[in-house]
């Protein structure tokens, strides 16, 4: 069973195993909203509430990043005109994952790619072909992927995986009263 967990500012923030919620409310971290009653947890130390939803006791911040606009030039000059596949000189761009399998329009799924390599994958995953990416795809910053005229601004956006970054960072954060029991919920059963 899973437990939502609810910023400070009452947003929902991330879901977690039961397990790692406790160990903020133990830890002082956050308190029980909504328990599910049928099904309390039973350890060697006693019965606990099975907590459903939590809130942290502290609003963490879940900061947000610059995102750099896409486009198939930004794409290009990221990767120096070369094919992301066999690193010759690149002037197409192509999907990693094909759109047509879900591959989707991003700076991740996006490479330099030359004629002859896009031509021969086609609507096939690199997986199928046995390929490989001489790099890892990412978002340039800010300044490498500026292309005439300008794009427009810079969008602000969440970057996948910052809510549990923020949660992460609350966890390990270390408790001024007591110290936090790692392995407090030993003896507790698996979810
Ligand atoms: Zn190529």
């Amino acid at each position: 069973m899973r437990t939502l967990v609810l910023n400070a500012g009452y947003e929902p923030l991330a879901v977690v195993s039961f397990r790692r919620a406790l160990v903020l409310v133990m830890n002082n971290k956050a308190t029980i909203i909504k328990a599910d009653d049928d099904n309390p947890v039973s350890s060697t130390t006693g019965e606990y509430e099975r907590p459903s939803v939590i809130i942290l006791s502290r609003y963490v911040r879940v900061p947000y990043v610059r995102r750099v606009p896409l486009t198939r030039r930004g794409v290009l000059r990221r990767d120096a005109n070369h094919c992301a596949y066999c690193g010759r000189s690149a002037n197409t761009i192509d999907h990693v994952v094909p759109k047509s399998r879900g591959g989707e329009e991003s700076w991740e799924n996006l490479v330099a790619s030359c004629f002859r390599c896009n031509n021969v994958k086609g609507d096939r995953t690199l997986a199928q072909l046995g390929w490989s990416l001489r790099f890892t795809p990412r978002m340039p910053s800010a300044g490498m992927a500026r292309s005439r005229p300008r794009p427009a601004p810079a969008r602000m956006g969440r970057f996948p995986g910052a809510s549990r970054l923020a949660l992460s960072a609350c966890e390990a954060e270390p408790e001024s009263l007591q110290p936090p029991h790692a392995d407090s919920t030993h003896g507790l059963e698996h979810d």
